[in-house]
């Protein structure tokens, strides 16, 4: 599905991501875990395309096709979904709203017709239900006074609805509450299914408590140092990351 080669990356003379190849098979989890400042969130930016960061090598397939020219919303249409760290407020505009536009935004770029309203009434009923979302929740304005765990609730009932082939969720280093924690798992865990996959960004292993990831990556100083099960995840827990920097200085 994904195939990451010799990525390299900045932002204006700074280089960051130093030659990264990472490749991710339908129906996998994996993790990125790396210490602050390593650069997974520019990992996750620029699989997702976001323009302030310049590819400078490499390349990165998307079902075989290099996606690296195309914008943030060619790349969503293609079914890469990256969960935002700082979500904005929509005052006036509801969950349930916003999500039909997306929707209907990926349609027309895929040449299809606007999705019927019964249809789209019946997939938000759906997803809501899935996820135990309330029906109060679904017409509250987008992010304005959401709580830790709203807003990844709000997330998690994105992805669910846009069923996104990749879905990229970075999560924060500032630690997630337990209710938020579980509700990012919870969700993963429903929605993951043998045809799509799961790039989780994490600090800590907590998480991986939750998503039981195939394959733990551990990004430093821009580059995948260290690659493994979800062990690796519980030794980094235990040990920091101090010995892998000095397994690479070695
Ligand atoms: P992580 O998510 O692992 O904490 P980041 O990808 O956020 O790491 O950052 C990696 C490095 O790149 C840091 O030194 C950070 O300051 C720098 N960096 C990231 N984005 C930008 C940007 N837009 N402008 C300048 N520096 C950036
Ligand atoms: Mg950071
Ligand atoms: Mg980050």
């Amino acid at each position: 599905m994904l195939k990451i080669h010799n990525l390299h990356a900045g932002v204006d003379d700074k280089s960051i991501l130093k030659g990264i190849d990472l490749e991710i098979k339908p129906g996998e989890i994996h993790a990125i875990m790396g210490p602050n400042g390593s650069g997974k969130s520019t990992l996750a930016s620029v699989i997702a395309g976001k323009e302030e960061y310049e590819v400078t090598k490499g390349e990165i397939l998307f079902e075989g096709d290099d996606i690296g020219e195309l914008s943030p919303d060619e790349r969503a249409h293609k079914g890469v979904f990256l969960s935002f760290q700082y979500p904005v407020e929509i005052p006036g505009v509801s969950v349930t709203n916003f999500i039909k536009t997306a929707i209907n935004e990926t349609r027309k770029a895929q040449g299809l017709s606007e999705m019927p309203a019964k249809d789209m009434l019946k997939l938000l009923r759906e997803k809501a239900e899935l996820l135990d979302i309330d029906r109060k929740f679904l017409s509250r304005s987008l992010n304005e006074g959401f709580s830790g765990g709203e807003k990844k609730r709000n997330e998690i009932f994105q992805m669910a609805m846009l069923d996104p082939k990749l879905a990229i969720l970075d999560e924060t280093d500032s630690g997630l509450d337990i209710d938020a924690l579980r509700i990012v798992a919870n969700g993963v865990n429903k929605l993951k299914t043998d045809d799509n996959a799961v790039l989780v960004i994490t600090h800590y292993q907590r998480l991986l408590d939750y998503i039981v990831p195939d394959f733990v990556h551990v990004l430093v100083n821009g580059k995948i140092v260290k690659s493994g099960t979800k062990e690796l995840a519980h030794e980094l827990e235990e040990k920091g990351y101090d010995w892998i920097k000095e397994e690479v200085n070695a």
